[in-house]
């Protein structure tokens, strides 16, 4: 869904492109029966099981979930923003946009001014660092063997010892308070309700889009205050989640090396950087997500992880590595000797001993079999189960099979613990929890929380191929008794474009909702379960019954639960209402099942 572009334009413009043309340049596609079969971009995987589908316009991957339309492909695969995907396919098919000032010109200039403004305040910090205001923070960087060249490049700066020496720069420009804090640069105080500077006392790191645009900036105080560093707000340009530091310097050399340097800091990036290591980006503190990972992967899929040898950058390394591993990169790990970071390693080694350094990274058994021996007791049973406990996961996510028993061959040797033990182990992690050490709050949730059931879905598919379906589905059940959310809105925009005597297209339906990869994922997963269908009276009827049922138990369970309630609070009168609507539900059900059976 598009505020801006109207959605028959949208329909369009899918109408005119063709997902196997389209798709077909990013990935290798096979004709399989009508559709077309790829090993899939999102995930790693040996056997095909992407597939695209000319007659629906849809792609949809039963490895790992992921589907939708071409504009779907072009926003997960590419990270595109929905009107850089609108625009890429509507150019490719020749549709004409409506003019992007007439779109929404508040929208629009929006984006712009605050990409000016984010200019102004990088410039105005820069300045700050040839005044005498900051010799301090010039003399700071040039300590930590920041040359004049890079301090140039990555445009650092210095933001004074003031609480408004920015807001009155900005006034002096007219830009209003407002802009200034939705560019995060300007905080509030509640009480007062007056503003000041965000960042102050403190040297200055612009942050840069892939198209060296400053979005965010970052901050490391000079005074003996904590915390040392401080980051722009979320805005409207800046997604922490999905901003790598450096990475606009350093893409064309990551992808000309073929593999990724990844570290955490300012100092870190910057230090190899100038040394001639620069196939290297920053997490900036945050934990790697999935989402960074996919657009590292746009250049390579080799990543050889540099952290603090310290506690901190162990765990961040171990958070980091398993979501490596679920997106399909090779890592590999080197660790700095203890006390040491990138940073002050380069600057005693120089490009050498960091080559070395790379050059003696290990592979992820070896780092974190070490880290796990020297946390639990690898001689006793309870320590031997928790080391097992915590290195299966990451074999799990290995995708090369002879890599993976060539892991539990090793753990087993580790351990002193039968090999088809492990590999039985391995069987039951991998059903479980996708991150073990991921934060609560990723950007993309790897699993569904509640999927829909494949009752569900199959009734979806059916819809698609036929609405007709639609009248006998409301004479049955109701469209609010499905359980899962999404179901029920797709479901309800279907009836609403019946109603409506509108087409209805798989692929214009997943652009009608926000973009939530949910709805893409389970409108492309229903179309693909749709065309295995053979008997579809028959099939309707059944799930519809399964669906049914399903809610009976529900009811049933929940029934049970406040009888149980009850009974604690000893309310008799209660209790014998309960039961005997759940009699009632229960006999219900059982008069279906013999009728059914006879
Ligand atoms: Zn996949």
């Amino acid at each position: 869904m598009s505020p801006l572009v109207p959605n028959e334009i949208v329909d369009e413009i899918l109408d005119k492109t063709d997902i196997v043309e389209l798709l077909s340049s990013y990935v290798e596609l096979k004709k399989s029966g009508q559709n077309f079969k790829a090993r899939c971009p999102f995930h790693d995987e040996k056997t095909p099981s992407f597939m695209v589908s000319p007659a629906k316009q849809i792609f949809h991957c039963f490895g790992c979930g992921i589907g939708g339309n071409a504009i779907s492909f072009l926003i997960k695969y590419e990270k595109m923003e929905f009107p850089e995907a609108l625009k890429t396919l509507a150019e490719k098919s020749g549709v004409k946009l409506p003019e992007p000032r007439k779109m929404d010109p508040a929208k629009i200039t929006f984006a712009e001014k605050l990409t000016e403004t984010n200019a102004r305040a990088a410039a105005f910090y820069q300045d700050n660092l040839n005044k005498k205001i900051g010799e301090e923070a010039y003399r700071y960087f040039r300590k930590r063997d920041v040359s004049e060249k890079t301090i140039k490049l990555f445009k650092l700066g210095y933001a004074q010892d003031s609480w408004n020496s920015l807001s009155y720069y900005f006034k002096s420009l007219g830009t209003g308070f407002e802009l200034l804090s939705k560019a995060g640069l300007i905080v509030q105080n509640t009480e007062k309700g007056s503003w000041y500077d965000r960042f102050r006392n403190s040297v200055i790191f612009p942050i840069f889009g892939l198209r060296h645009k400053v979005i965010g900036f970052g901050a490391r105080t000079l005074a003996d205050t904590s915390p040392k560093y401080t980051n722009s707000p979320e805005t409207f340009l800046y997604k922490k989640g999905s901003t790598l530091y450096g990475l606009n310097f350093s893409k064309e050399f990551i992808r000309k090396k073929d593999y990724v340097i990844i570290v955490e800091g300012y100092f870190d990036l910057l230090l190899p950087f100038q040394e001639d290591v620069k196939n290297i980006v920053a997490t900036l503190g945050t934990a790697l997500t999935p989402d960074q990972i996919r657009i590292l992967k746009r250049f390579t899929k080799n990543a050889i992880m540099i952290y603090d040898a310290d506690t901190a950058g162990e765990a961040a390394t171990l958070r980091g590595l398993d979501i490596l591993l679920s997106e399909g990169m090779n890592v590999r790990i080197a660790t700095l000797p203890k006390g040491s970071d990138p940073d002050s390693f380069v600057r005693k080694e120089k490009k050498e001993g960091f080559l070395k350094l790379l050059k003696d990274s290990r592979d992820i058994f070896d780092y974190k079999i070490d880290i796990l021996k020297n946390k639990f007791k690898s001689d006793t049973p309870g320590g031997k189960a928790k080391i097992a406990n915590e290195m299966l996961p990451t074999i799990s996510r290995l995708a090369n099979e002879v890599l993976k028993s060539v892991y539990v061959k090793k753990l087993a040797n580790v351990l002193l613990v039968d090999e088809e033990a492990i590999g039985s182990e391995l069987k039951k992690v991998k059903k479980s929890f996708p991150y073990l050490y991921a934060p609560k709050n990723l950007s993309i949730a790897p699993q569904k929380i509640e999927r829909a059931s494949a009752a569900e879905i199959t009734v979806l598919a059916l819809l698609f191929d036929n609405p007709a379906f639609m009248e006998k589905l409301e004479k049955e059940v109701l469209i609010n008794e499905f359980k899962n959310g999404l179901v029920v809105a797709i479901l309800k925009h279907i009836k609403k474009q019946r109603d409506s005597k509108k087409e209805i297209a798989p692929s214009h339906v997943i652009s009608h909702f926000d973009s939530s990869q949910e709805v893409e994922n389970i409108v492309s997963e229903a179309i693909v379960a749709g065309e295995s269908i053979t008997d579809r009276e028959k099939t309707f009827k059944d799930c519809i019954e399964w669906i049914k049922k399903n809610n009976q138990k529900f009811v049933l369970s929940s029934l049970q639960l406040q009888i149980k309630e009850a009974e604690v609070l000893k309310d008799s009168k209660e209790v014998g209402r309960l039961m005997v609507e759940y009699n009632t539900v229960l006999k219900e059900m059982q008069v279906k099942a013999d009728v059914k059976k006879t």
